[in-house]
Order: C-alpha cells, then sequence, then structure tokens
C-alpha cells in the first residue's frame, strides 16, 4: 500500500517487488563494495570469454565431470554439510574449492569460473539456501569466480598458455603452489573486507576462518590440485578423490562437533567439564613443559538476579555473554576461562615463569573487574534500544605457591573462599585467598611436580 510517494512503486509490482530485497537494507559502506565485486565478476568474465579460444573437446568434457561431481558431492555430503552449518560459529569453508581449484588446474580462466559458479550454485541451494541470503550467496559466488580469475591467471603466467600436463616440469609445482597461495588470497581478502564493512565490531577472528578451517580449505585446495592433475590424464582417475574427500568432510564435522559439546553455547567459553579436562593435562604435563599454572580465579556478577528482574532475563544473558568476553579478553591464549556455572567464571592464570605471580593474578583480577565494571551492553528491546551500565563482579584470587603442585580442587575452594570474602566485604572487589585458604597438597598427585 501506498506510504509517502508510494505511487510510483505499487503502480508497478516489479519495481515494488526489487525495492523489498534485502539487499537494499545493507548499510551503503557494505551494500557499494558488494555490488562492486559482483560486477567485476561479471565484467571480467566477460572479457575473459571475448579473449578465450572456442574450448577444446578435451576440456568441455573435463568441465562437465568437475560440474557432475561437485553435484554428486553435493548430494553425499548433504547431511554432514547442513550439520556444519548448523553448529558453526563464525566462518566455516565448503568443500566445494575441490573441483573450482580443479577447474583453475585443467581449464581456461573464464570456464574455471563457470564451473565455480554452477558448482557453488549448487551446494546454495542444496545445503545452504535456508540460511543464507540470496545477496550474500551471490557474493560469495562472485569472490570465489574472482579467486579462480586470479588463480588461473597466475597458474599460466608461471607455467605458460599451454595446458600443465605440456608445461616444463619444474615449473608445475611453484605454479601450483603459487595458484593456490593466489587463489586463498583473493577468496580469503574479499570475504575478511566484506565481514569488516558489515559489522564494525569484527575482529581478526571473525573475520578469517579459525586455523582449523584454514588447513581444512588447504588440504581441499591440494586435493584440487592433484583432482586437476588426475583429470588431464584420465577423467575416470579423479574419481579416485572422492573417498578421501567424505573422510576429510567427515572428519572436520567430527572436530567441529567435539568443539561445540566443550563450548558452553551462551557464552563461548569452555564448558566447566571441558574447562577440568584441559587444567588437569596441564597439571598431570608436570614442570618444564608447556605453561605452568599459576593461580585460580572465581569471577561472580554481582546482584546478577537484579539484572534479570529489571531488565529480563533476554537482557541478563546478553550482560552475561558481554562479561565472559570481557573475562576472555584480559587473559592470555594460554590461560583457561570456564563457565562454572550460572553467571560464574572460572579462570586457570598460567606462566612461563616463575616471576611475581601473585601480583600478576591479582593484576590480572582487577583488570577483570574493571573491564567488567565498565561494560555498557546495549541491547534491542521492543521498546527502543537500552544500555545497561550497572554490572559488576567480585574476584576471588588463589595463587599456586612454591614447591609440589596444588590440587585444582583445593586451589578452586581457596578462590571461592576468598570470592566469599569480596562479596561480604561489599562486592566489586578482588580478594587474594589467604594462607589459612591456600591449601597444600599433602600428596600431591600424578606427575604434579
Ligand atoms: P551475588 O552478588 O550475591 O552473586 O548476587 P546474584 O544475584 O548474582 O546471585 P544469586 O546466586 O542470588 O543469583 C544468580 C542469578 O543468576 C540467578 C539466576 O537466575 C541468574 N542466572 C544464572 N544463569 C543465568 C543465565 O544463563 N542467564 C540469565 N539471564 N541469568 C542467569
Ligand atoms: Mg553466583
Ligand atoms: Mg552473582
Amino acid at each position: 500500500m501506498g506510504t509517502g510517494n508510494g505511487a510510483s512503486s505499487s503502480s508497478n509490482p516489479w519495481t515494488g517487488a526489487v525495492r523489498r530485497w534485502p539487499v537494499w537494507q545493507e548499510p551503503a559502506r557494505t551494500l557499494y563494495p558488494v555490488l562492486m565485486v559482483e560486477l567485476t565478476a561479471v565484467v571480467l568474465g566477460g572479457v575473459l570469454l571475448a579473449r578465450q579460444p572456442r574450448p577444446a573437446l578435451a576440456e568441455v568434457v573435463a568441465a562437465v565431470v568437475l560440474v557432475l561431481a561437485g553435484v554428486a558431492h553435493a548430494e553425499i555430503a548433504l547431511g554432514v554439510e547442513r550439520a556444519r552449518r548448523r553448529i558453526a560459529h563464525g566462518n566455516i569453508v565448503d568443500l566445494s574449492s575441490i573441483w573450482t581449484f580443479a577447474a583453475v588446474i585443467v581449464l581456461p580462466a573464464f570456464d574455471a569460473g563457470l564451473v565455480a559458479a554452477l558448482v557453488y550454485g549448487y551446494f546454495w541451494v542444496r545445503a545452504w539456501r535456508l540460511r543464507t541470503r540470496l545477496y550474500r550467496q551471490l557474493f560469495s559466488m562472485s569472490t570465489v569466480v574472482l579467486a579462480c580469475f586470479a588463480g588461473s591467471a597466475v597458474l599460466h603466467y608461471v607455467i605458460g598458455p599451454g595446458s600443465l600436463i605440456d608445461a616444463a616440469p619444474a615449473v608445475v609445482l611453484p605454479g601450483v603452489l603459487l595458484a593456490i597461495v593466489v587463489y586463498t588470497c583473493v577468496n580469503t581478502c574479499l570475504v575478511a573486507g566484506a565481514i569488516a564493512l558489515s559489522s564494525r565490531e569484527a575482529s581478526v577472528s571473525t573475520m578469517f576462518a579459525s586455523w582449523d578451517e584454514n588447513m581444512l580449505e588447504l588440504a581441499t585446495l591440494c586435493l584440487g590440485a592433484l583432482t586437476g592433475a588426475a583429470l588431464l590424464i584420465n577423467p575416470l582417475l579423479a574419481l579416485g578423490v572422492v573417498p578421501p574427500l567424505v573422510v576429510l568432510h567427515r572428519a572436520a564435522l567430527v572436530r567441529q562437533l567435539e568443539k561445540a559439546a566443550n563450548t558452553d553455547a551462551k557464552t563461548g567459553l569452555l564448558t566447566i567439564a571441558a574447562w577440568y579436562r584441559s587444567v588437569e593435562a596441564i597439571f598431570r604435563r608436570g614442570a618444564g613443559r608447556g605453561p605452568r599454572p599459576t593461580a585460580v580465579l572465581v569471577v561472580d556478577l554481582d546482584h546478577f538476579k537484579s539484572i534479570n528482574d529489571t531488565y529480563g532475563h533476554l537482557a541478563g544473558d546478553h550482560v552475561l555473554t558481554a562479561a565472559a568476553h570481557a573475562v576472555g579478553a584480559e587473559v592470555r591464549s594460554d590461560d583457561l576461562v570456564g563457565r562454572f556455572g550460572g553467571e560464574e567464571f572460572v579462570v586457570l592464570l598460567t606462566a612461563d615463569d616463575r616471576a611475581g605471580p601473585v601480583a600478576d593474578a591479582v593484576d590480572v583480577a582487577e583488570r577483570i573487574r574493571r573491564r567488567i565494571g565498565d561494560l555498557r551492553v546495549e541491547i534491542a528491546t521492543p521498546d527502543g534500544p537500552l544500555t545497561v551500565s550497572t554490572v559488576s563482579a567480585s574476584v576471588g584470587v588463589s595463587v599456586v605457591g612454591p614447591g609440589p603442585l596444588t590440587q585444582v580442587s583445593a586451589l578452586i575452594h581457596a578462590a571461592d573462599a576468598a570470592l566469599f570474602v569480596a562479596k561480604r566485604a561489599g562486592r566489586n572487589q578482588v580478594r587474594l585467598a589467604g594462607p589459612a585458604e591456600v591449601v597444600r597438597d599433602p600428596a600431591p598427585h600424578n606427575g604434579a611436580a
């Protein structure tokens, strides 16, 4: 129905429909670069098509084999791929690049881009459609197509204009490796750039997939190169890549499931069971091997019940997540942060040397307390945005003393007792466990030395 200047849109249903596309809701800073990337892929594709000679029959056969293999792969891996996307936090790579990179190896640039678009499009329709909007998928497809163009350009710059099989043996490996690097860089940088533009809070970890996912992509590209080489010898040989691909895909899902099982869904921290497992592994490892435990912190949000009561449990959840991020942001990557339960977190601080653990632990606890106290948590509510700024936390600290390692449970007990003192003393403060609370372990357990 017409609103304001709606006369023109309602007079033409097509214009109205186009105006309602979700893409126009993107802010200009994201919309224009995304459209620019898509346009570049189309224009470059047009230029390459115009300059490309008529493809040989072998190339047409290879392109058809790759598209069919991609379709078969999408169908075989449907359940695994959907599950991977359902449980994923952040970027995950898809294994369709095995076919798109094989296309880079065996086909001219335009044909490689076309195979990439078809395989990627099929994966989207079958595996991801419900979770990803069309314009985002077109952007991802464009980045893959551009990666194919760039990979192909580099490969043929190194090996010459002909096929890989006719190239001088000495240039084959450098050409393929360089093509893998350039393909990955173009794809990764374009996706990371789009994420950075779409969210002001994007961090390096949200812009780039995890180390594991990047390694998976690298393995897939290597398999893609081998598939391409097999195709050049005999298309049937390329079928040999299917079993390792299926195993790789399943292994990726198992790793993801294991990570999900160890991660607290609300806060992204370790679950308490996973925290204990990791901490006990550090304690068992003993001195001189990897990080050494120095202290345990127990962090408890103050009067959290009243935050729930005042703003509602959804707001409480947002505050909880923000507080968990605050704790994680103040410790180093070797330290272990877990959700103890409810609105409590537990931290194992570690060090590589023995210098000043007491001062360090209290300093870290103070930093955590201050950071949580400085939180301004923005929450969208039906009545408009709401800012919760009344968050604070109390922290109990217990320090690993010299001599045999204290048991983890004794350290937690001591930190908990110190936390109780902090609460009794008025909250929003850090307390160090006194000598009475730092329980020495009379009989150090396995390997603790
Ligand atoms: P104190 O300063 O003594 O710690 O007061 P408190 O209100 O934080 O402590 P209390 O133990 O009385 O209440 C903890 C509250 O934390 C009650 C519970 O509903 C809330 N809570 C626990 N887990 C969650 C959660 O996952 N989400 C939300 N929104 N609230 C939670
Ligand atoms: Mg509590
Ligand atoms: Mg509390």
